[in-house]
């Protein structure tokens, strides 16, 4: 597992929530992406060498909704890059950990990635996800 890729926030309304982030960092979000397949409305951040991913539900049945619903808005994963998606996500299933997909899905921002359940890893939803090429 290498470095945090970026941290994912949840929040009720992208638009608002975008200009929020746009006045903490001082610049526009770089990149605003749907995800269909996971129901979330995303836009990126940077500030210096750190990401941060905004995520809005897009319908109720999303994970986004269903997280807000029961914790409210906030942080809701942190995402660590790794080169080699497969062989980390079996090492990670290998020590006990729960993995979310086995195989690698399709994420926001050119990545595949991976999620490993909260209740294995201290209440921390943990995403890997790997560039890709
Ligand atoms: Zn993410």
């Amino acid at each position: 597992m290498n470095k945090i890729e970026h941290i994912g926030i949840a929040v009720k309304d992208l638009e608002k929530s975008n200009k929020l982030f746009a006045a903490l960092f001082g610049k526009p979000n770089y990149k605003i992406e749907e995800v269909t397949s996971e129901g979330v409305k995303t836009a990126f951040f940077k500030s210096g060498p750190n990401k941060i991913e905004l995520l809005q539900a897009t319908h109720s049945e999303s994970p986004i909704a269903k997280f807000i619903e029961k914790k409210g808005e906030g942080i809701h994963h942190i995402a660590f890059a790794v080169s080699d998606i497969v062989s980390e996500t079996k090492r990670l299933q290998k020590e006990g950990f729960v993995v979310l997909n086995e195989t690698p899905k399709k994420g926001a921002d050119n990545k595949v990635v991976v999620f490993l359940h909260p209740k294995s890893t201290n209440g921390v939803l943990v995403e890997l996800c790997q560039e890709i090429e």
